[in-house]
């Protein structure tokens, strides 16, 4: 099947190279059934009993996924926020988990909410504060911190390196939301992490027309086995189709990626002498305090997404948003087509998001195209 010493582009290229055996077909073919049969012995030697377990389309994202974040598994989930709650769902009530400040606002609306009220206990530190962090971790009794970078839709990054010597030196686990990120710009199993989670929805699958989530895990253990037993007792597992067209949109992954993040960098460059922006937040920029952590720990771009404060505030912000032509106003992100929002609208109050920002998810336009449209819209339309 797939070769190990091809480089992770060639990978994801050829989704590890597997072809039908039966027909030939370059192309894996779709299993809609949702049974499978018994041997007339009662066993069921080939392995897969019933689709809410598992589907054959599963297997190819799932290899793939695990060999380009370099992971023992994978898993994917019927969104990003079934992959994200499975890893503090297969935690026990009274566990203390650590949370970033700067994250995903319904991720952290899930866990202020429903995980407290379920029994997690749930602290949020600013994860680039390694003092802050040391200091919340409860040696024995903490037993997950969640990181997110570069994190929604501030665009901080951490260190993943040194939060993950942290969090083991206190007995607890390392997941990394990496949707923003991708695994063309960061590996964070190979950076000490213990789980990696992807939105699949965004990147991977890349054209805004599947909601899908990942998991992908650095060792198989108990704590793996029940995330595992999870997605079968909940039932958060994918559709065929939809996994079928995440394996198509992730063979595209590293050319939409390198362009979104080549994009990005023309974009931030832009905004940056623009007279109607305040600030962009992009970890690219030379001068922001991220970019040298940035630097070391993403290779070949700082990603697709960023955002812009526009002077004027809130309402001069969502009257720019209005006067868009090309990009899109809409949520989301990481799709082929760019897209722009005015996060505070979404996030409400609990969320750290100015509400003169607006976030960028960039696409694979031409980037001269992306700007016009942006300078005319802050002109006033
Ligand atoms: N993590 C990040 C960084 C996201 O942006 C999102 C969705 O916007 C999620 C997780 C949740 O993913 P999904 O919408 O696929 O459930």
């Amino acid at each position: 099947m797939g070769d190990d010493d091809w480089t992770p582009q060639t990978q994801a290229a050829q989704a590890l190279g597997w072809t039908d055996a039966e027909t030939g077909a370059v192309v894996k073919p779709l299993h809609p059934s949702t049974t499978y049969l018994r041997d007339a012995d009662n066993l069921y030697r080939r392995g897969r009993q019933y689709a809410r377990a598992d589907n054959p389309g599963f297997d190819q994202p799932q290899a793939l996924l695990a060999a380009l974040e370099q992971g023992a598994e994978a898993l994917i989930f019927s969104s990003g926020m079934a992959a994200a709650t499975s890893c503090f769902l297969a935690l026990r009530p009274g566990d203390h988990v650590v949370i970033p400040e700067v994250m995903y606002w319904s991720l952290r609306a899930w866990l202020k909410s429903y995980a407290q009220e379920w029994g997690l206990v749930v602290d949020s530190v600013d994860m680039s504060n390694l003092d802050a962090v040391r200091a919340i971790l409860q040696p024995g009794r903490t037993k997950l911190v969640w990181i997110e970078t570069p994190s929604n839709p501030l665009w901080h990054i951490t260190d993943i390196a040194a939060v993950a010597e942290l969090a083991h030196g206190a007995g607890a686990r390392v997941a990394v939301d990496s949707t923003c990120a991708t695994p063309v710009l960061t590996r964070p199993l190979i950076l000490g992490a213990d789980i990696v989670m992807h939105s699949a929805t965004k990147y991977l699958n890349g054209h805004s027309d599947v909601i899908a989530g990942a998991l992908v895990v650095r060792e198989s253990d108990d704590y793996w086995q029940r995330i595992c037993s999870l997605r079968v007792r909940l039932g958060s597992v994918l559709g065929p189709f939809e996994a079928y067209l995440l394996t198509r949109g992730m063979r595209t992954l590293f050319v939409r990626v390198q362009v979104a993040c080549a994009n990005a960098m023309k974009i931030a460059l832009a905004m940056q002498e623009n007279p109607h922006v305040a600030e962009v937040l992009y970890p690219g920029l030379a001068h922001r305090p991220d970019h040298e952590l940035a630097a070391r720990q993403m290779q070949g771009g700082f990603g697709g997404m960023l955002s812009i404060r526009i002077k004027g505030g809130e309402r001069a912000a969502i009257r720019a948003a209005a006067a868009v032509k090309l990009w899109k106003r809409a949520t989301s992100l990481g799709g082929v087509e760019s897209l722009i929002e005015h996060r505070g609208s979404v996030e409400g109050a609990e969320s750290p998001c100015p509400m003169d920002l607006l976030r960028l998810s960039v696409g694979i336009e031409a980037a001269e195209d992306l700007i016009a449209d942006l300078e005319q819209a802050l002109k006033g339309g």
